[in-house]
Parts: C-alpha cells; structure tokens; sequence
C-alpha cells in the first residue's frame, strides 16, 4: 500500500530530510512529541512490524543504526533517545509505511502511555 511516506521518499511533498541513501530516509516528524523528533523510514514499502520478513533483517537494523547516527548528527546520542515502531490500531499506527520514531532532548518518561495499567 502505498502512503504518504512514499510521496516523501519520490519528492512529490516536502519534508524537512536529516538523512538519506539508497534503503532508507530520514526526516523531521512533522507533529513532534519531544524536542527532537524524527523518523526513518526504508524506501522498501513495508506496512507494518507484522510484515516484516527476514529479506528485511539487515534493512531493519540498518534502520536502527542510521537513528543513531541522525541523533549523534543532532548532538542528542550521548544523552540518550528513544526509538519506538507502532504497530496497527492498538499500538498507535497511523501510517502504514514501517517507520522508527526518534525522539530525544529531554528525559523521556516511562512508561509511555498516560492511561492507568489494567492487568486483566
Ligand atoms: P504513527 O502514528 O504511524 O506511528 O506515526 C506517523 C507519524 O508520521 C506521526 O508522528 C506524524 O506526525 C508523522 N507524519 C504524518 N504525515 C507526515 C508528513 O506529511 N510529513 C512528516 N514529516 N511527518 C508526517
């Protein structure tokens, strides 16, 4: 399924890029949750964790390493960040184009979520 990330990866919209090569992107979010906060995305479309296959392993951590890098860049690695990948409905996914959060700049609290836990 093809999304709006897509259309940032073709340059048919905007976006404000911190990093990209031949497998991934990455940009500024453009609702930020922490003073810093920004994706990467493959261009492979992928739609969710789910779909992720083990053709994709070396993708998904090169992911993971491109964060650090674009964090380091910001001068946020040090002190630390947090990466987080929705999932589908209950895990907040709204576009379905795999994507890690990167969000830094501040102590992050934990958990993540403001609504009370309930076990059963
Ligand atoms: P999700 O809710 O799927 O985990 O995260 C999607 C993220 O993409 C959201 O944080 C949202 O602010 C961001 N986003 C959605 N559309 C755009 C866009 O057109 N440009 C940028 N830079 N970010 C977007």
């Amino acid at each position: 399924m093809t999304t709006i990330f897509t259309k940032i990866i073709e340059k048919q919209i905007p976006a404000d890029i911190l990093y990209e090569d031949e497998k991934v992107l990455a940009f500024k979010d453009i609702n930020p949750q922490a003073p810093v906060h920004f994706l990467v995305i493959p261009k492979k479309e992928i739609a969710t964790t789910n779909d992720i296959s083990e053709q994709d392993d070396a993708l998904v951590g090169y992911m993971h390493r491109v964060a650090a890098k674009v964090a380091s860049d910001l001068g946020v690695a040090q002190q630390g960040f947090r990466t987080v990948m929705n999932c589908n409905e209950h895990g907040g996914q709204t576009v379905y184009h795999i994507h890690l959060h990167v969000l830094a700049g501040k102590p992050l609290g934990w958990p993540p979520y403001t609504d009370v836990l309930k076990l059963e």
